[in-house]
């Protein structure tokens, strides 16, 4: 008989923290360096019904023994009913036998994996007197990679931007938690002020404009996830030292993807983040460099954190287990 261990959404939270995130999330970008580690094709589609958009993202973590897979998408009129739009659940399983090891809620655990990924490569390639974060972006998302990377230096001020101004008011209350400054400003303010700067937003047109992003700045561009979408001008990611989770996925649907099709990036200049972590490269090489962290999401992050959500879940009497 089979054990099957249930996570449900409300769960998660309280089974896996911020800093349990980012060790997850930076032990599966060093795996993925060193090649045990391997994200395999995603798939997304659109329903053809409630305007859905759904698909999977599965890998396999041989350093980790993680196997699984993400399902779920976007269904833009469940806020309609109460509902968040993003919805998915990951299920685990054993890579010993195939069997069904856990199905864990995913929605908490996408936010919090997300933002362990900027903060991975803060803690990684931010200047180390780095003072100052600028926000892009104040939607769901943002709230979790503010509080995220807020952890990697000594931020003394927030500077934020938001299409819609009013959201900015949960990222000043994430700010005041933290006991750091907050102000808003304009997108080339947030520019001149911010040592790091986070973009997370829907954009289909540069917010970040050539010329605005002064030497030595981080950014983590964590918005663009699909071909099309883009925060950053291309000629800022062509003049940046550029990282990423993934170059297969950096180059079509992430932000990296509009300097290389305007022949301003190569794919092979494109530096894993896990070789920074594993020490192959070095990272940021002077206080004068722009680096750029191209965060594209990747399934093996959703089955790094799922991982933990298992194992605390079950260890604190989180979860349910049936048997089958
Ligand atoms: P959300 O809908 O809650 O918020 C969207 C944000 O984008 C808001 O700040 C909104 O003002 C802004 N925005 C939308 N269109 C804009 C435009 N044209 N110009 C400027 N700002 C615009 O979404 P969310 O859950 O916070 O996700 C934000 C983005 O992050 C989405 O694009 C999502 O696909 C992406 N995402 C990426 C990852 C990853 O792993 N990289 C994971 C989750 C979400």
């Amino acid at each position: 008989m089979a054990e099957i261990v249930i996570v449900p959404e409300a769960a998660c939270a309280r089974a896996v923290s911020e800093a349990d995130a980012f060790t997850a999330v930076e032990a599966v970008f060093a795996a993925m360096a060193r090649g045990e580690a391997r994200n395999f094709p995603v798939i997304r589609e659109a329903l053809g019904h409630a305007d859905a958009l759904y698909g999977f993202k599965s890998g396999f973590d041989r350093a980790g023994l993680a196997l699984g897979v993400k399902s779920g998408g976007f269904w833009p009129h469940n806020a309609e009913i109460g509902l968040t739009n993003h919805q998915s659940t990951i299920f685990l399983f054993d890579p010993d036998t195939g069997q069904l090891r856990a199905l864990v809620g995913g929605n908490y655990l996408t936010a919090v994996r997300t933002a362990a990924a900027a903060a991975v490569s803060v803690a990684h390639l931010a200047r180390p007197d780095a003072q100052v974060l600028g926000m892009i972006g104040a939607g769901h998302q943002a709230a979790f990679q503010l509080s995220a990377v807020l952890r990697q230096r000594k931020f003394t001020r927030v500077v934020a931007w938001n299409r819609d101004p009013a959201k900015l008011d949960r990222l000043a209350a994430v700010a005041e938690k933290a006991g750091v400054g907050f102000e808003a400003a304009e997108p080339q303010a947030v520019c001149a002020a911010a040592d790091v700067i986070v973009t997370i937003t829907s954009s289909f047109a540069p917010l970040l404009k050539d010329g605005w992003v002064r030497p030595g700045t981080h950014l983590a561009c964590m918005g663009t996830d699909t071909a099309g979408k883009q925060e950053v001008a291309a000629g800022i990611v062509g003049a940046a030292s550029v990282f990423t989770d993934e170059v297969a996925q950096s180059v079509t649907i992430g932000e990296a993807q509009h300097a290389v099709k305007a022949g301003q990036l190569s794919a092979e200049a494109i530096i894993p983040l896990g070789a920074v972590i594993n020490g192959a490269h070095p990272g940021r090489q002077s206080g004068d460099e722009i680096t750029l962290f191209d965060g594209t999401g990747v399934g093996l992050q959703d089955l790094a954190v799922a991982q933990v959500a298992m194992r605390v879940a079950a260890e604190q009497g989180l979860a349910q287990t049936v048997s089958l």
